[in-house]
């Protein structure tokens, strides 16, 4: 079972909100994919950071609903340091996470995260995940 809960809609004025609270415009990359190349976690995430960043530039608002990139960065900013025209790309993840968020909306269940995985997990590591997914 999934410990991810569905999201409701966001739609265009949202992904606007994205860019104000993050500051970063996505219709600046020029997709070529080094951001992709150098993520740590990319292989966790569905879809890519470029993709994540063609849907911004189109709107697409029900994909960015999907997507698990911004729940699964790092912010470990290697591709902030690499990307050529300079995005924030952390940042701009940080918008995604609190638009919904903000809308009280929790992107994990801890209910649904089986009681052995509890157990193994360092308490810190449960602390950081809950103040980063839940609302
Ligand atoms: S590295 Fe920057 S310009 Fe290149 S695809 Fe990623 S966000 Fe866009
Ligand atoms: S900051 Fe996030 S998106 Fe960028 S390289 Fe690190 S994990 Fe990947």
């Amino acid at each position: 079972m999934s410990v991810f809960i569905p999201l409701g809609a966001l739609d265009d004025a949202i992904i606007q909100k994205i860019a104000e609270i993050s500051g970063e415009n996505a219709r600046r990359c020029m997709q070529c994919g080094t951001c992709s190349a150098v993520c740590p976690m990319v292989e966790s995430m569905q879809p890519s950071v470029r993709q994540l960043m063609l849907l911004l530039q189109h709107g697409r608002s029900g994909a960015v609903q999907e997507a698990t990139t911004a729940w699964t960065c790092a912010a470990c900013h290697t591709c902030l340091v690499r990307c050529p025209r300079g995005i924030d790309i952390p940042r701009l993840m940080e918008g995604i996470r609190q638009i919904v968020l903000r809308q009280n909306l929790d992107r994990v269940d801890p209910r649904a995260i089986p009681a052995e995985t509890l157990a193994a997990l360092p308490p810190i590591a449960l602390v950081a995940a809950f103040r980063k997914l839940t609302a």
